[in-house]
């Protein structure tokens, strides 16, 4: 108990450290500057043996790896992935300063507090543990402290894929996404983010001709030809998909038979969503079985009394796995309809989603730390609808899961409010839990 509590001490004081770093990614290349979490977390795991790689992508944009090698070359390699930057804070529309780190009644509040600087933490605090106990598994473990997550990954996880792959060479990665308890009559449920869906982003350049704002009639307005662009793709529904992962997802979490019933038929599952009272999970259901349209900015028009000539629209859209960038591209002309070819369509991003099976021998092994340290609790697969750095893994095939393993102090409703929102915070157990999990996971699969 004493060694527990003790886990729990240093995993919330080198949060907090990683928190005041404020390695803040606002999506230019001089932000992150995630040199300062890097040293820090060197600093926090010298000491025990380890050796530290550091590899720098940019001005100031350093990832860190420390591995502990096995002893059997044909046992597995396990990736311990977490990032080190976060997103920017809006400090007046938080109840405590972002960047304090404050620890109130066992609550840390601060940016990067859920996302994901405590399982940075954790993952590190387990690490530091097993070299300090002279831990020889037979397959090798590396830790990753990753720069760049909250920008695609391009200086992090995108740069290290594409320029130092045997460095990352895994056989299992496990980082971010996953693990906060869903109650059910049976036993809490610890959902393991198996998969993602791809970010398809779309600008839709709108041409018209220009005219005097005083007469308006039979001109080529832009902005008028826009609006029901929007409209179109606002109304816009392609056919559902039901994945065997939302499928097992619903029987996991203990909803009655006729919920799950209807929420996995692809003929009836709109229409559920559409009348589910909890629209949080209407949002979920919808978004886990299709691929999403969501016209969300808009430039156009210069002045009040012109009639515009040029709109663009920029529309995030979400592909469900399997579904792929020319898919996307397909779907959006069958919304536009007979306006397609009255528009220029750019792909400012275009991935496909990812996707690993859940029938490893790692989710084994996380089923069983996982009810060794909550008994009574399992763990099911769950897609993903945003992205992690998981995706560089899964696209190479290697099976890649989001965890970590939290209280119900916090519930799993404030989680998605939390990312990238205001008032991030995690709870003290939440980090002993974490920490006591890597350090069991570690123990169990590379044995
Ligand atoms: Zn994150």
């Amino acid at each position: 108990m004493r060694d527990d509590a003790a886990v729990q001490v240093e995993a919330t004081e080198l949060l907090r450290t990683l928190i005041r770093n404020a390695c803040v990614n606002d999506g230019t290349p001089g932000s992150g500057q995630e040199y300062r979490n890097a040293d820090a977390l060197e600093d926090y795991l010298a000491g025990v043996g380890l050796g530290f790689e550091r590899y720098v992508s940019g001005p100031e944009r350093v990832s860190l790896i420390t591995r502990i090698e096995g002893r059997d070359p044909s046992a597995p390699t396990l990736l311990l992935m977490g990032h080190t930057d976060v997103v920017p804070a809006n400090p007046r529309a938080w109840q405590r300063d972002p960047f304090g780190a404050e620890v109130v009644d066992g609550i840390v509040w601060g940016r990067g507090a859920t996302d994901m600087l405590h399982l940075t933490a954790t993952m590190a605090v387990a690490v530091r543990r097993l070299a300090a106990r002279d831990f020889r598994p037979r397959g090798t473990l590396i830790y990753l402290a990753v720069a760049d997550e909250e920008a695609f990954g391009t200086y992090g996880a995108g740069y290290l894929t594409a320029h130092h792959s045997d460095a990352i060479r895994a056989d299992y990665v496990i980082t971010e996404s996953g693990g906060v308890p869903v109650p059910t009559r049976s036993g809490p449920v610890f959902p393991v983010t198996i998969g993602e869906k791809g970010v398809n982003w779309r600008r839709i350049i709108v041409g018209g001709t220009a005219g005097h704002g005083s007469m308006p009639f039979r001109t080529d307005n832009a902005l008028v030809t826009a609006a029901e662009v929007i409209r179109r793709i606002a109304a816009y529904q392609p056919r559902p998909t039901i994945l065997d992962v939302w499928r097992r997802y619903l029987e996991a979490i203990d909803l009655p038979a006729e919920t799950v019933a209807a929420l996995s038929d692809a003929d009836r599952v709109l229409d559920a969503a559409g009348r589910m009272d909890h629209v949080g999970f209407a949002r979920t259901a919808h978004a886990c079985t299709h691929t999403t349209f969501s016209p969300n900015m808009i430039r156009g028009g210069v002045k009040v009394n012109m009639v515009p000539d040029h709109v663009a629209i920029e529309v995030d859209i979400r592909a469900l796995p399997g579904v792929m960038p020319s898919d996307v591209d397909h779907m959006l002309s069958e919304a536009l309809g007979d306006l397609r070819d009255h528009v220029l369509i750019e792909a400012p991003c275009a991935e496909p989603g990812s996707m690993s099976s859940f029938d490893t021998p790692l989710a084994e092994s996380l089923g069983r730390v996982t009810a060794a340290l909550v008994p009574g609790s399992r763990i099911a697969p769950r897609l993903m609808v945003g992205a992690t750095d998981a995706r560089y893994f899964r696209w190479n095939g290697v099976p890649a899961y989001g965890f970590g393993l939290h209280s119900p102090r916090i519930p799993h409703t404030d989680y998605t409010v939390m990312f990238h929102g205001n008032d991030e915070r995690i709870d003290v157990e939440s980090l002993r839990l974490s920490s006591l999990m890597w350090e069991a996971l570690c123990r169990d699969f590379l044995g």
